[in-house]
C-alpha cells in the first residue's frame, strides 16, 4: 500500500461484485514510485523522550470537517542536554504549547512541531507538554457526511493511523517504537456514539446538545494504533469472559451484525487457548464504517472494518466463510501487532505474517484442514505469480513505502510461519509463540526477538531457517525426475534446485516427504534437500503408480515434475491431500485433446469430496474447451455449493461455440437459488457475447435483489458485452444519488463501450470531481481503459491536486501511462503473471504456461494481491474461486 497501511484487506462494494478499493490498487501498483508516495521510515528512530501518556481532547466542526484539539503529553526525557521536544505534526495549525503549565516557544515545519524547553535538561526529567491545535486533516481523520444526493448517509468520523497518519490529526510521537497509554476525550452531538481504545470511563452532558465521552487505554500502545470512531451507528453489545464485545455498524445496517460477527466470541476463545495468552485488552470493539480506505485496521481493542465487509442476511449463506477471514486477521493482531509490536516497518511481517497465519489457523480449526490446505496452496501460487517479490527478503529495509512488498510480509510470511510450525511440531511451536508473546508483552520487537524466544523455549536452533526464509529472498524451484529400476526394485529420483542463486537468494535446506505408491500400497520417505543437485533411491516392489514429491505441499516451492497423463489422473483420483489433487487438476488442464484427462476432470468436478478440487477441475475443463469438456462443466451446475456452481457458470462463458448455451445461462440468471450464481450467469452471457444477451441484461437491470447483486452484475456484464447501445442506460446509472455500487459498476462498463463517443468521455471526465473517492477511482480506471488522450490532462490535474487519499496517485499515473502507451498495461500484467491457474507454482508445468483468458483489469489486480487479500475479497463478494 504504497502508503496506506495496512490492513489491506480489500473489499468489494458492499456485497457487490467488483471494484477493489484503494488498498488493492496500491498493492497492485506498489512498485510505481512517485512524488506522492510517502516514504515510511524503514529504520526505527532514535528517541529523545519516552512518551508515557497522551491525553487527547477533540471537538469537531463537522460541517467544515475541522478538528479542534488539545493533546497533553506526559513524557520523560532520554537524553542529556535536550533543548527541544519534537512531535510529528502535518498540516495542523498549532495555537499554543505549554511545558509544565507555562507557555513555551514553539516552531513548526512541514512535518514537525518543535517545542522549546526552558533550559537544557538532564535525561530522566519528566514533562507535561500541552498543545492546542486545529486543522482540516487530509489524512488520518475522515469525515463521512450526507449530502444533497445521499441525504440518508449516516454521519461518521473515523481515524486511520497506520502507517504514519496519526500525525495528521494529533501532534504526537508517531513511530511504532514507543508505547504510551492514552485518554481519548471527545465531545460530539448527544445522539452519536463513539468508540476508542480501552475502557469507556464516562459519558457526560456537555451542553448545547453535546456529550463528552472519555475513553482510557490503560496499557501502553504504539501511536499508530490510536483510534476514534464517532457518529450515527447501530450497535449490539455482547460479553465474552466478562469483557464487553460490541459491534457497531452504520445506522440502518443492524440486520448485518449477526451474520457478520456471530463467531467473534468463539474466535476470541480459540486464539486465547491456542496461544496460551488470554486476550489482552479490556474490551473488544469492532466497528464497521463507510468509505474505509482499508479492509480492516487492528486498533488496540477497537478494530475498524470496512462496512463493505458486512454480510446481507439474505446473502450470508451463499458464502462459505463470510467475513471470518477479515475478522480473524484483525483479531489476531490484538496479540501480534498490538500487544507485541514491530519496532519498525522493516519488521512488519511480525504483525502481518502472524495475522495471515492465524487467520488460516482459524480456518483450519473452524472450517477444517482441507479448507486451510487449499488456502495455503492458493497462497503459494499467488506469491509465485508476483515475480517482483521473489528476490526480496521478508525483512528488508530497502523500500520507499512499507507496503511495497505486501505480498512478502503477508502471504509469504504466513506460509513461512506454517513451515516453521511443521518444523517444530505443534506443541513446541505454540509454546514458543506463548513465550514470545509473554516475554515481549507490551513491548516492541524485531525478528531477533522471535528467534530468541523460539530457541529459549524449544532449544531448537532456527538460525538457518530464518536466514533462508526471512532474511533471504526467494524459494526453492525444484526440477524432479524419476526412473524405476525394475531389477533393483528401486525408484531413483533426481532433484535439482533451479532457482538462480544470487543476491539474497541461495540454496534452501528443506525437509520433503516423498510418497511412493505401488499396487502394494503407499510408502513414505522423508528426505532433506540442501544441494543444487541430489539423487535418492526408494524401494518399490513394482513400478510406481504415483510418486509425490512433498506430499501435501508443505513447502513453499515450485516444482517441475514431468508425469504421464495416467500418473496425473491417478493423482487426481487417489491422492490423499487436497493440494496434490488440485495440482493434478491444474496439470490435466494443460492436456487438450486427451480424452482420459477430460473424463477424469469431469469425474472430479462432479464427485471430489472437497469443493476446491471440484473448482479446480471445472477451471481445468474450461481451459481445455470443446464439447466433452463442456459436458463436464455442465455437470457442475448441479453442485450443492453455490461457490462451485458459480465457477461452472463462469467457465461456461468460455464455450462460445455452443449456440444453446445462451438460453441456458439466461435461465440460470433468472432462477438459480443463489444470487451469486445468477450474477455469474449474467457476466458469462456478456463475456461470450450471446445473441440476445442485451435483452436479458436489460431485464436483469430492472430486477431487485439484496444489495442489488443482480442489477450490478447486469451493468457490469453490459461492459463485458461491449454493446454501444448500453451507453445511454449506463450513463443514467452513474448519476449522483444512485447507489454507489451501481454507479461504480456503470462507470466500469463505460470504460468498455462507446469508446468513440465524446459525450461519454466528457461525462466521465466530469466524474473525476465527484465527492466520493470510489467514484473518482472507478472513473480513473474507466478513462484508462477507454484510452482517449482527452483524459490525460484532467487525470494529471487530479493527480497533482494532492487531494488523493492513500496513494491513489499511483493508480492515476498507471492509467495515464496506459492511455499514452496502450501496450503498457499489457506489460504490467504480463502473461506469465496472470492468474490463469496455479500451474507455475505447483507440480504441473507442461511447458510454457498458456494463458487462455484476457483478464479484465480487476482480475489483473487480483493477480498482484496476496492470496489472503484475494480470498477475503472473494468471500465478501460471495465468490469462491481461487
Ligand atoms: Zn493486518
Amino acid at each position: 500500500m504504497a502508503e496506506e497501511p495496512k490492513d489491506r484487506f480489500l473489499s468489494q462494494r458492499r456485497n457487490g461484485w467488483g471494484r477493489l478499493t484503494v488498498m488493492a490498487l496500491l498493492l497492485a501498483f506498489g512498485t510505481v514510485a512517485g512524488p506522492w508516495a510517502r516514504a515510511d521510515e524503514p529504520f526505527a528512530r532514535s528517541r529523545d523522550y519516552d512518551l508515557q501518556n497522551a491525553r487527547i481532547e477533540l471537538r469537531f466542526d463537522v460541517e467544515q470537517r475541522r478538528v479542534m484539539g488539545q493533546v497533553t503529553h506526559t513524557l520523560t526525557t532520554l537524553k542529556e542536554g535536550l533543548r527541544e521536544l519534537d512531535f510529528d505534526s502535518v498540516g495542523l495549525t498549532i495555537l499554543s504549547a505549554k511545558v509544565d503549565g507555562k507557555d513555551a516557544h514553539f516552531s513548526t515545519d512541514s512535518t514537525k512541531l518543535h517545542v522549546d524547553l526552558e533550559r537544557a535538561g538532564k535525561a530522566g526529567e519528566k514533562h507535561e507538554v500541552a498543545i492546542r491545535y486545529q486543522g482540516s486533516p487530509k489524512k488520518g481523520l475522515h469525515f463521512i457526511l450526507p449530502n444533497k444526493s445521499y441525504s440518508a448517509q449516516p454521519k461518521e468520523i473515523w481515524t486511520q493511523g497506520e502507517a504514519e497518519e496519526t500525525r495528521y490529526y494529533i501532534p504526537i510521537y508517531d513511530y511504532p517504537n514507543d508505547k504510551t497509554t492514552t485518554e481519548m476525550i471527545v465531545t460530539v452531538p448527544r445522539e452519536w456514539v463513539t468508540v476508542s481504545n480501552g475502557k469507556l470511563e464516562s459519558v457526560a452532558e456537555a451542553g448545547q446538545g453535546m456529550k463528552t465521552w472519555t475513553w482510557r487505554q490503560s496499557q501502553p500502545i504504539s501511536t499508530y494504533l490510536i483510534s476514534l470512531v464517532a457518529g450515527e451507528f447501530d450497535e449490539s453489545k455482547k460479553n465474552w469472559h466478562n469483557i464487553p464485545v460490541d459491534y457497531r455498524v452504520p445506522r440502518g445496517e443492524a440486520e448485518r451484525i449477526e451474520p457478520t460477527f456471530a463467531r467473534t466470541p468463539e474466535m476470541l476463545s480459540f486464539f486465547s487457548e491456542r496461544l496460551g495468552v488470554l486476550y489482552p485488552w479490556e474490551k473488544y470493539d469492532q466497528t464497521a464504517v463507510d468509505q474505509f480506505t482499508l479492509g480492516g485496521m487492528e486498533n488496540a481493542s477497537a478494530t475498524t472494518l470496512t462496512a463493505r465487509s458486512l454480510l446481507h442476511p439474505m446473502l450470508a449463506h451463499e458464502s462459505l466463510e463470510g467475513a471470518d477471514g477479515l475478522i480473524s486477521h484483525e483479531m489476531s493482531h490484538q496479540w501480534f501487532g498490538d500487544l507485541v509490536t514491530t519496532k519498525d516497518w522493516a519488521n512488519l511481517w511480525l504483525n502481518e505474517g502472524f495475522a495471515t497465519f492465524m487467520a488460516t489457523l482459524w480456518e483450519e480449526h473452524h472450517y477444517g484442514a482441507d479448507n486451510a490446505a487449499y488456502a495455503r496452496w492458493r497462497a503459494q501460487g499467488a506469491w509465485f505469480r508476483q515475480r517482483r517479490l521473489f528476490d526480496v527478503p521478508i525483512v528488508t529495509h530497502e523500500f520507499s513505502n512499507s507496503m511495497q512488498y505486501a505480498g512478502n510480509i503477508y502471504g509469504k510470511a504466513g506460509l513461512v510461519l506454517q513451515m516453521l510450525r511443521e518444523k517444530l511440531g505443534d506443541d513446541a511451536f505454540f509454546h514458543a509463540l506463548q513465550h514470545y508473546l509473554e516475554a515481549n508483552r507490551l513491548q516492541n520487537v524485531a525478528t531477533a526477538d522471535l528467534v530468541k524466544a523460539i530457541e529459549e523455549s524449544t532449544h531448537v536452533d532456527v538460525d538457518r531457517f530464518f536466514e533462508e526464509w526471512i532474511y533471504g529472498g526467494g524459494a526453492p524451484r525444484f526440477s524432479v525426475s524419476t526412473i524405476y529400476d525394475a531389477s533393483a526394485k528401486q525408484v531413483h529420483m533426481e532433484v535439482k534446485q533451479t532457482q538462480e542463486v544470487r543476491g539474497h537468494v541461495g540454496l534452501f535446506e528443506v525437509p520433503v516427504e516423498v510418497a511412493v505408491t505401488t499396487a502394494a500400497g503407499t510408502k513414505s520417505f522423508p528426505i532433506t534437500l540442501s544441494k543444487a543437485e541430489e539423487t535418492f533411491s526408494f524401494e518399490a516392489e513394482s513400478e510406481p503408480l504415483l510418486v509425490l514429491f512433498d506430499k501435501g505441499d508443505k513447502i513453499l516451492k515450485s516444482v517441475e515434475f514431468h508425469k504421464t497423463p495416467a500418473e496425473w489422473i491417478y493423482q487426481l483420483q487417489r491422492a490423499e491431500d487436497v493440494p496434490d489433487r488440485a495440482d493434478a487438476a491444474v496439470a490435466l488442464g494443460d492436456m487438450k485433446g486427451n480424452d482420459a484427462a477430460i473424463a477424469a476432470l469431469g469425474e472430479a468436478a462432479a464427485h471430489d469430496h472437497f469443493w476446491g478440487v471440484r473448482v479446480q477441475a471445472l477451471t481445468a475443463l474450461g481451459k481445455i474447451g470443446g464439447t466433452e469438456a463442456e459436458k463436464g462443466v455442465l455437470a457442475g451446475l448441479s453442485d450443492a455449493e453455490p461457490w462451485v456452481r458459480e465457477v461452472a457458470v463462469e467457465q461456461l462463458g468460455k464455450f462460445s461455440a455452443d449456440s444453446g448455451l445462451g438460453a441456458r445461462l439466461a435461465e440460470i440468471a433468472g432462477k438459480d437459488n443463489a444470487y451469486r450464481v445468477r450474477a455469474a450467469a449474467l457476466m458469462s452471457l456478456g463475456q461470450r457475447k450471446s445473441e440476445g444477451a442485451m435483452g436479458t441484461l436489460e431485464g436483469a437491470a430492472k430486477t431487485d435483489s439484496p444489495d442489488d447483486v443482480i442489477r450490478r452484475a447486469a451493468l457490469r456484464a453490459m461492459g463485458a458485452l461491449g454493446d454501444d447501445k448500453a451507453a445511454p442506460q449506463l450513463l443514467d446509472w452513474v448519476e449522483p444519488g444512485k447507489p454507489m455500487r451501481l454507479r461504480t459498476a456503470a462507470i466500469d462498463s463505460l470504460g468498455k463501450v462507446a469508446k468513440k463517443d465524446e459525450a461519454v468521455e466528457s461525462r466521465l471526465i466530469a466524474l473525476l470531481n465527484d465527492p466520493d473517492f470510489d467514484i473518482r477511482l472507478a472513473t480513473v480506471y474507466a478513462l484508462g481503459e477507454r484510452g482517449d488522450p482527452a483524459a490525460i490532462e484532467p487525470l494529471e490535474t487530479l493527480r497533482n491536486s494532492g487531494d488523493i487519499p492513500s496513494g491513489g496517485g499511483l493508480v492515476i499515473e498507471q492509467q495515464i501511462a496506459r492511455i499514452k502507451n496502450p501496450r503498457a498495461g499489457e506489460d504490467q500484467a504480463s502473461a506469465a503473471e496472470r492468474p490463469a491457474n496455479r500451474g507455475q507454482a505447483s507440480g504441473t508445468q507442461q511447458g510454457g504456461e498458456q494463458i487462455v483468458q484476457r483478464l479484465d483489469k480487476i482480475e489483473q489486480n487480483l493477480a498482484e494481491m496476496n492470496e489472503r487479500l484475494k480470498k477475503i475479497e472473494q468471500q465478501q463478494a460471495a465468490r469462491a474461486t481461487p
